[in-house]
C-alpha cells in the first residue's frame, strides 16, 4: 500500500475541465455531501468548466425514488446547479454488462460462489489473513476451483458474484499504474491491496467500482474530486480504467469533516442532514460559510496545479 510522492508539477490543461457529485439515494444529504459537492461545483466553475451529478442507484434493495428526489432539492438548495439531466446509474447496466463481459473475454474474471458465511469461516481458518483498506482479502477460494467445477456449479444456476483477478490482471499490464492526484501527488497504483474485488455483486450485475470507472469515462469526466475515504478505491479504479482502455482523470480527495471530538461525522447523524438543517432555519448562505475554509482549501490545492 505504500505509494510513491512524485515531484508535484503544474498538471497540463486537460481542456475543459468536468468534474462531478455522486452520491447514492440511500438516505438523505448530510453536510459531508453537502462539502463534497460545494467543492465539486466551485472547482468547475473557478476553472470554467462543467458540474455533473450522476446518481448512484445501483443497490435497488437501498435506494429510494425519494432520496433521489430529495438530494436533487438540497442541492438547488444549496445553490448548485448542473449542465445535464443527472446521470442514473440504474438505466447503465447495459453499458456495465459490456464491459463484464470485455473483461471476461479477456480471462481476468471468476465467478465466486462463496457465502458471506464462508468467506468469513475460510478467513477464519487461515492463519494470517491479510487486510486491505475494506478489511480482510478475499481468500481467493473460487479461484483455484477448476474449469469442470465452475462449469457445473454455473450449470447448477447456484448463486455467484464475478470476482476480478487482480494479480492476473497486474500481471498483464505493460506500464506501472499511477494517478495525478491533485492532493497527494503522482500515486503509485497497488490494486493488489484490495485483494480480488468483486464487479458484479450476486444480486446486482455490477458494483460501486466498476459503474464508477464506466460512468466517469461515460460522462467525460477528468477530474474526480471526492472524499480522502475513497483514496484507496482509486488503486482499483485506475486498473479498471487501464483494462477497459478508459482515461484516467486526475483525482483530488479532500478532507473529510468531523464532529467536535475529531470523529468522523457519521452519516446516521440526522442533526446533520441538509434537510434538517433547513427545518431548523439554517440557510444556504450560513451553511456554505461554515464550510468555506474547507472549500476554499480543497479549490486552493486544485487550481493552483492548473496554473502553469
Ligand atoms: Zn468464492
Amino acid at each position: 500500500m505504500m505509494s510513491t510522492a512524485a515531484p508535484q508539477t503544474p498538471s497540463k490543461p486537460v481542456g475543459r475541465i468536468v468534474t462531478r457529485f455522486a452520491p447514492s439515494p440511500t438516505g438523505l444529504l448530510h453536510k459531508g455531501h453537502g462539502l463534497s459537492a460545494l467543492i465539486a461545483h466551485g472547482v468547475a466553475r473557478r476553472l470554467g468548466g462543467d458540474f455533473l451529478l450522476r446518481i448512484e442507484d445501483i443497490d435497488a434493495g437501498r435506494c429510494r425514488p425519494e432520496f433521489a428526489a430529495a438530494l436533487e432539492r438540497d442541492l438547488t438548495w444549496l445553490g448548485l446547479d448542473w449542465r445535464r439531466p443527472p446521470m442514473k446509474q440504474s438505466d447503465r447496466f447495459g453499458a456495465y454488462a459490456a464491459a463484464l463481459d470485455r473483461l471476461k473475454a479477456d480471462g481476468l474474471l471468476y465467478p465466486c460462489f462463496c457465502t458471506r458465511r464462508e468467506i468469513r469461516e475460510e478467513i477464519a481458518r487461515s492463519p494470517s489473513a491479510p487486510h486491505g483498506p475494506d478489511g480482510p482479502l478475499y481468500p481467493g477460494t473460487c479461484r483455484f476451483l477448476s474449469h469442470r467445477e465452475r462449469t457445473e456449479k454455473l450449470a447448477s444456476g447456484m448463486a455467484h458474484a464475478w470476482r476480478l483477478d487482480v494479480r492476473a490482471a497486474t500481471d498483464r499490464l505493460d506500464q506501472p499504474l499511477a494517478w495525478d492526484d491533485l492532493g497527494a501527488g503522482i500515486r503509485k497504483g497497488d490494486p493488489e491491496c484490495f485483494g480480488d474485488v468483486v464487479l458484479a455483486r450476486k444480486d446486482t450485475p455490477t458494483s460501486y467500482h466498476l459503474a464508477v470507472v464506466v460512468d466517469d469515462a461515460a460522462q467525460g469526466v477528468n477530474l474526480v474530486t471526492r472524499g480522502r475515504d475513497l483514496f484507496e478505491a482509486t488503486h482499483i479504479h485506475v486498473l479498471l480504467q487501464r483494462l477497459l482502455d478508459l482515461p484516467t482523470p486526475r483525482y483530488f480527495h479532500h478532507d473529510l469533516l468531523t464532529d467536535d471530538d475529531g470523529r468522523r461525522l457519521a452519516k446516521r447523524d440526522k442533526s446533520a442532514t441538509l434537510e434538517t438543517m433547513r427545518a431548523r432555519g439554517i440557510s444556504a448562505e450560513a451553511l456554505s460559510r461554515d464550510l468555506a475554509p474547507m472549500v476554499e482549501a480543497a479549490m486552493h490545492a486544485i487550481t493552483r496545479r492548473f496554473a502553469a
